[in-house]
């Protein structure tokens, strides 16, 4: 049975017994959820509309349906609010998914005739979710980082007959995955795509970097709110901390401003500033052995 935590202020909103810790609900709405070791609770109820409007938002993305309000509120707004604009034209989907462990995706939207949009990772196959995608455009193309991230890829590939990407060495092949990447060098998909493998986190690890601006970057590297800069998560590295250290490098030689992970935290900067992050970063990593 699911139970108020009693950590929770009180009030309307709360989180309950089952909230996984996946920080979701802090990073959309800082100003009413905070983590109090563990898990999630309310710290401070909305106290404005916007505030409730993204606690709302908080309770939508929720992957274990742990926010809840004791009045029972229609929760329309938060449903009607993805996906969201994050920066240039890339949106994030919402509606995170517990098999993904309530990993961030992400809508690409881009002209039919520049390739159409691109699906990054998957949320939740959710129908008011896919009818705002549909208007959105639809889905040409899905990118999957990883193994983990990739929740109900099998319903939207299905739903919008769109191919998907994914890498040999997180045994794409045996998924159904239209388009299979091999080796460690860099792919281009097209004009504004770029699929850089960056083994490690798993095996088949991947990143897409888009227009050489926007970097989205799976389980492999985040931004940490704590730290104020760019980290990679050695305590959930599955394949090869060394591997992952290499790949880290590797992205030097790459240009972008944003980084769009599936875990830990979104950081919109400078091309320069995240070049020096990620010098930071790397030389962290061979540190930790
Ligand atoms: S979004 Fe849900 S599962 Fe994630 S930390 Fe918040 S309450 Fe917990």
């Amino acid at each position: 049975m699911t139970q108020r935590l009693a950590e929770n202020v009180d009030g309307d909103f709360y989180v309950d017994s089952t909230c996984i810790d996946c920080d979701a609900c802090r990073q959309i709405a800082p100003a009413s959820f905070r983590d109090h070791g563990g898990q999630s609770s309310v710290y401070r109820q909305p106290r404005n509309p916007g505030e409730q409007h993204r606690a709302f938002m908080a309770l939508v993305a929720c992957p274990t349906a742990s926010i809840g309000t004791v009045s029972h509120r229609n929760a329309r707004q938060g449903v009607e609010a993805f996906p969201v604009h994050v920066v240039d034209e890339v949106y994030y989907c919402g509606f995170n998914s517990e098999a993904s462990f309530g990993a961030w995706a992400y809508l690409i939207v881009r002209p039919r005739e520049r390739g159409g949009n691109v699906l990054v990772d998957s949320p939740r196959f959710n129908a008011p979710l896919v009818k705002r995608i549909e208007e959105m455009g639809g889905v040409n193309l899905m990118f999957l980082s990883h193994r983990d991230d990739i929740a109900d890829h099998a319903k939207f590939a299905a739903h919008f007959h769109c191919p998907r990407i994914m890498h040999e060495g997180d045994a794409a092949s045996s998924r159904g995955i239209e388009r299979v990447i091999t080796g460690t060098g860099p792919q281009r998909i097209d004009d504004e795509l770029l699929l850089i493998p960056t083994p490690g986190h798993t095996r088949g690890h991947q990143v897409l970097l888009y227009r050489d601006n926007v970097l989205f970057t799976g389980d492999h590297l985040a931004w940490s709110a704590e730290r104020e800069t760019l980290t990679a998560f050695r305590d959930v590295c599955w394949y090869s901390w060394k591997e992952q250290t290499h790949s880290m490098e590797k992205l030097l030689a790459y240009r972008f401003s944003s980084v769009l992970p599936g875990h830990g935290r979104i950081h919109l900067g400078t091309p320069d500033e995240m070049h020096d992050h990620l010098q930071r970063c790397v030389a962290r990593m061979k540190e930790q052995k």
